[in-house]
């Protein structure tokens, strides 16, 4: 297994992500028994990180997570939880919720805590002083609560800079979707570039795309065993990742036993990429898009009468074709002013004129005004989550 030192602690470099476990089609229960067969052998084999979050799997990820793990010292691995500032009914007693997943997770301290997906939308939560969310993390770390204070980002580029000068030195790692198809398409690269060159450790989430690059296209997956016989896709994916020094942790959502033992496979031979595997991985990256070239050069963006930031739309639309059921786009654009969304075009055309890559602009949000109509709801999804919260507080 590959460690790396992580803020002074040894972690390993695969650490397990617990929200996809196995759960039962009808009750939704979690298979207990498949997470503890999954986590003994991760763990025998070196894994000591495991990411949980309040909400994952409807409240019960924690409480497997910490049924599986409770055979062992609590010293011997570390625990990352999350704050669901993203999913709540309303202001809550973030401190009682903070002690919930602490009682869930049957720990008296988080060794790494984040503040849940920041992004455009999520932001004005997270700083409402009504809310009182980041104050309140603040003291649960000043208390010894929580020994590594962070947080996970779906945002855009321009956000993770104004959000990281203005809370400078509050946090110290933070946890960004990074994979070979991403680090182009959602400037993966970029977000890494600034955390690293800020000294914040970097852990990455969605390693495979929710599990497309674990599954290639048949032509995709022909070219890589020309490169490695026998390797598993997902292990190309890793093995990207694993060239990037301040990544600390890569999380894998593993929910079968055979994962776990590719992965573990994957992370003990610690191989990485050679020039042709590189190569290789930035074309299926390409042929996996389906979007549009914006390099967010923002030469249309000046003549804009409806002064719509179009790379940032253009990125959610890149991403919303790659993914149509993920709410990140959805979720970013529920933060914009009603004028500045998609539909607020007025189709003058100014824009595609002014495009180096020929983009023609307006139909692309016509488009994406459509997918984000029709789309995946955060609000509606969270029904259930902020419901749960309310029973948690006793609040209803
Ligand atoms: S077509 Fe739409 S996005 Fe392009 S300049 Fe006109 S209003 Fe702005
Ligand atoms: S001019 Fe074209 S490439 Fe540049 S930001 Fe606008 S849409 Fe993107």
């Amino acid at each position: 297994m590959l460690y790396n030192d992580f803020n002074g602690l040894n972690v390993s470099r695969l650490g397990f992500g617990c929200m996809r476990f196995s759960t039962d089609p009808v009750t939704g229960a979690i298979d207990q028994d498949k997470v503890d067969a999954m986590f003994d052998l991760a763990f025998s084999r070196g894994v000591n990180y495991y990411d949980t979050a309040y909400p994952y799997l409807d409240g019960n990820s924690e409480i497997a997570m910490a049924k599986a793990l409770e055979k062992h010292p609590r010293e011997s691995y570390f625990i990352a939880d999350k704050f669901p500032g993203h999913s709540l009914p309303g202001p809550v007693d973030n401190v009682a919720l903070f002690h919930k997943s602490l009682e869930k997770c049957k720990t008296d301290y988080f060794d790494f805590y984040l503040l849940h997906n920041i992004n455009e939308w999520s932001l004005k939560t997270y700083e409402s002083p009504e809310y009182h969310i980041i104050p309140d993390m603040i003291r649960m770390r000043d208390e010894g609560k929580i020994r590594n204070l962070g947080f996970s980002f779906h945002g855009g580029v321009d956000l993770l800079r104004e959000f990281l000068d203005k809370y400078d030195g509050i946090f110290s790692f933070v946890q960004i979707q990074c994979n070979y198809m991403d680090w182009s398409m959602q400037r993966s690269e970029e977000k890494y570039g600034i955390l690293t060159e800020r000294g914040l450790d970097v852990i990455v989430m969605e390693p495979c795309r929710g599990g497309k690059l674990a599954a290639l296209p048949e032509d995709a997956h022909a070219k890589l065993q020309a490169l490695d016989p026998g390797a598993s896709d997902a292990s190309f994916a890793f093995r990207f990742l694993m060239g990037l020094p301040n990544v600390k942790v890569i999380l894998s959502g593993m929910n079968e036993v055979v994962q776990v033992e590719d992965n573990l496979r994957t992370f003990e031979r610690a191989a990485l990429l050679s020039k042709e595997e590189e190569a290789a991985l930035s074309e299926i990256a390409e042929s996996l898009k389906n979007g549009v070239p914006c390099t967010s050069c923002r030469y249309c963006c000046k003549g804009c009468p409806a002064g719509l930031n179009i790379p940032f739309l253009l990125e959610c639309y890149n991403d919303l074709k790659a993914n149509p059921k993920s709410f990140n786009s959805t979720m970013r654009i529920d933060g914009l002013p009603d004028d500045k969304k998609p539909a607020a075009c007025i189709g003058c055309g100014q824009c595609a004129h002014a495009c180096p890559q020929h983009i023609d602009v307006p139909a692309v949000l016509a488009n994406l005004a459509d997918l984000y109509e029709h789309g995946p709801n955060w609000t509606r999804a969270t029904e259930g989550r902020k419901a749960a919260i309310r029973r948690d507080l006793n609040m209803d």
